[in-house]
């Protein structure tokens, strides 16, 4: 007799179970796509101590014919593919008639099903591989699985299992994204007998999301849609201000199966990058359909990871897509005003708090009085200008119309003129004129110049709403965006000091400059050794001409050293011009003229990203008209 043998059948499946049923949350998404499958519209799932008791999936999809009840439960029987080649042409999510074998592998499960074309339906449980009983039942059309005593064969696996909560918070992952993934599916999740989801079922992805992650991103969302001709995008993405500290809310769907894929994410995220703060990850529920024969379905146990055979288009759809979608969205900074109203009802959180800081916010009341009324006033003037300029633009328009056949010639005319009327008539320090913001992808068409506030901020009308913009962070937007144009214009090119600039570093930044120095050479920067640690710049880019040399290169050389040694050329470039820009932009502070302000706003929307300054900072703030009103209590 020869030593290797054939490992019984119940050994098999739980060595199988070993990779399908790694914990309760992983029960929990087999049953769910079992439903899925079955066309269920509704899906309850109910557990107990965190799938440890108990765990329930209850649905009313089309069920299983009594003959067949039985082969649900041996390994590799399924009804959804007959050959390998129907891999490629999958829309269903189990393929791999393993789940329910493994599950009863190592737990006791129990199974109600009744089948759409039968009368009646059939019972069966299993423990440990071994039908223990099995019998008609009555039964409604649809299936109820139960599954208790998880692990109670392998008392290993039972002991690695996490505390009820952490336990529970994986199956709650799990419930969301499959119900992200079937909005035309109602879930209901109770944990020990509280419902702790339910989603309407009403194949709208918004109500959806609403009800699974709440009002706050429900709020935030951008609707996408990209068809290109390999793959088509549709879902929502978040605006940016809105954001997470881990991946945990990127969902993707391949052909609505919820995935996991390092490619998505990147491509994604490569679309946020400059949009949100560095380190911080967006949240997005991107659908992506492809042809099933360019996505290999079958290189996880799970299922939970996919392999795309084109990886770079799918990787460039997604990110151009997610960009497109972020640029014409507007993705100003929006401000609520939830805590006005608060304040208002009487129901802020401060009301307990002492005396002292309910006086203070009465006199801050009382300032904001007083500055409401000279604002009421102005606000008059700027109405009664408004009601002016309006009349002479609408004379204008037809004038001009006469003469202009295009609108847009028209429109362009009639403010010039209305601008040099203005001016003729003295009055150009009040008017409220609108200006055309050109293309750009951006979402407003003209903007309102109010005025500054603080010596460091501009308040404009726009489509969107009222912005406020930093005006440093616009400067710095503007010019970065010019220096880096200059820079690749010239060629980088660069002119000798005429007295070099010596700098001291210390050892490690010396190693830095070192390891750095081709980098610092393409960038147009020359320089040698003094000894030491000493160097000496004897040639920066004709860009650095007439600043201060010495700070710049030894901020960057600090900026090098931060980064350590991931930098590549262009990161570093990259980092020399923002700097550079935050230099000579114009400081918070400074008070702005009228011309100087609308100048500043008109550059800043000519930028490729008004948004965001190079640091990826908010450039601007938005406040709805909306908010507004919601906030003064009109609605
Ligand atoms: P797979 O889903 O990969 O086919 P499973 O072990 O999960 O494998 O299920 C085996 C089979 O049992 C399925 O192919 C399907 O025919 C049937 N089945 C399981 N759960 C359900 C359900 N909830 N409703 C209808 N049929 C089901
Ligand atoms: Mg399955």
């Amino acid at each position: 007799m020869g030593e290797i043998k054939q490992l019984p059948q119940n050994v098999a499946n739980q060595i199988s179970a070993g990779e399908v049923v790694e914990r309760p949350a992983s029960i929990v998404k087999e049953l769910i796509e079992n439903s899925i499958d079955a066309d269920a519209e509704k899906i309850e799932i109910r557990i107990e101590d965190g799938g440890r008791k108990l765990i329930r999936v209850k649905d009313d999809g089309h069920g299983i014919l009594a003959e067949d009840i039985e082969a649900a439960f041996s390994r590799y029987a399924t009804s959804k593919i007959k050959e390998i080649d129907d891999l490629y042409s999958l829309y269903s999510l189990g393929f791999r008639g393993e789940a329910l074998a493994s599950i009863s592998s190592v737990a006791e499960v129990e199974m109600l099903s009744r089948h759409k074309s039968e009368d009646a339906g059939v019972k069966i449980k299993i423990k440990g591989g071994d039908i223990i009983d099995k019998k008609p039942a009555g039964s409604i059309v649809g299936t109820d699985v139960t599954v208790k005593d998880l692990f109670y064969n392998t008392p290993a696996r039972y002991k690695y299992l996490k505390t009820t909560t952490t336990e529970f918070s994986h199956i709650s992952r799990i419930v969301s994204t499959e119900a992200a993934a079937s909005s035309d599916i109602s879930f209901k999740l109770y944990h020990n007998g509280r419902q702790i989801l339910s989603t309407p079922g009403n194949g709208k992805l918004k109500d959806t999301i609403y009800a699974v992650f709440g009002e706050d991103i429900a709020d935030n969302l951008l609707p996408i849609d990209i068809e290109d001709r390999y793959i088509k995008l549709s879902g929502y993405i978040c605006r940016p201000e809105l954001t997470r500290s881990n991946r945990s809310h990127e969902l993707f769907f391949v052909n609505n199966r919820p995935i996991y894929n390092n490619i998505t994410a990147k491509a994604v995220e490569n679309a946020y990058k400059k949009l949100i703060d560095p380190g911080r990850k967006p949240i997005v529920f991107l659908f992506i359909k492809v042809n099933p024969i360019l996505v290999d379905v079958n290189v996880h146990p799970t299922k939970r990871q996919v392999k795309f055979s084109r990886n770079q288009i799918i990787y460039d759809v997604i990110s151009k897509g997610v960009r497109k979608t972020l640029k014409e969205a507007d993705p100003t900074t929006r401000i609520k005003l939830e805590q006005n109203i608060k304040i208002r009802d009487g129901k802020n959180n401060n009301l307990d708090d002492s005396n002292k800081s309910a006086d203070k916010k009465l006199t801050d009341n009382d300032n904001l009085n007083n500055k409401k009324e000279t604002q009421n006033e102005n606000l008059f003037k700027n109405t009664f200008n408004k009601i002016n300029s309006t009349q002479s633009t609408k004379f204008k328009k037809n004038n001009s119309a006469n003469i202009n056949d295009g609108r847009e010639n028209s429109q362009k005319n009639k403010r010039e003129i209305n601008i040099e009327e203005n001016l003729a008539a003295g009055v150009s320090d009040n008017i409220n004129e609108e200006y055309l913001i050109k293309g750009n992808g951006i979402s407003e068409s003209s903007f309102k110049f109010l005025g500054q506030i603080f010596n460091s901020y501009l308040l404009i009308e726009t489509d969107e709403g009222l912005k406020i913009i930093d005006q440093h962070n616009a400067h710095e937007r503007i010019l970065f965006e010019k220096l880096t144009a200059e820079f690749n214009e010239k060629n980088k090119a660069s002119q000798s000091l005429l007295i070099p600039v010596k700098i001291e570093l210390s050892p490690e930044e010396r190693e830095i400059v070192r390891q750095y120095k081709e980098i610092i050479n393409e960038l147009g920067i020359e320089f040698s050794d003094f000894g030491g640690n000493t160097i000496l710049i004897q040639e920066v880019p004709v860009l650095l001409k007439n600043k201060s040399t010495r700070n710049i290169i030894e901020e960057l050389i600090a900026e090098l050293s931060e980064a350590g040694k991931g930098l590549n050329a262009a990161e570093v470039e990259e980092n020399m011009i923002e700097y550079l820009a935050c230099r000579t932009a114009v400081k918070a502070g400074k008070p702005l003229n009228r011309k100087e302000s609308i100048q500043l706003i008109k550059d800043l929307y000519k930028t490729e990203n008004p948004y965001r300054c190079p640091h990826s900072r908010p450039v601007m703030i938005n406040i709805s008209k909306k908010e507004i009103e919601k906030g003064i209590g009109r609605k």
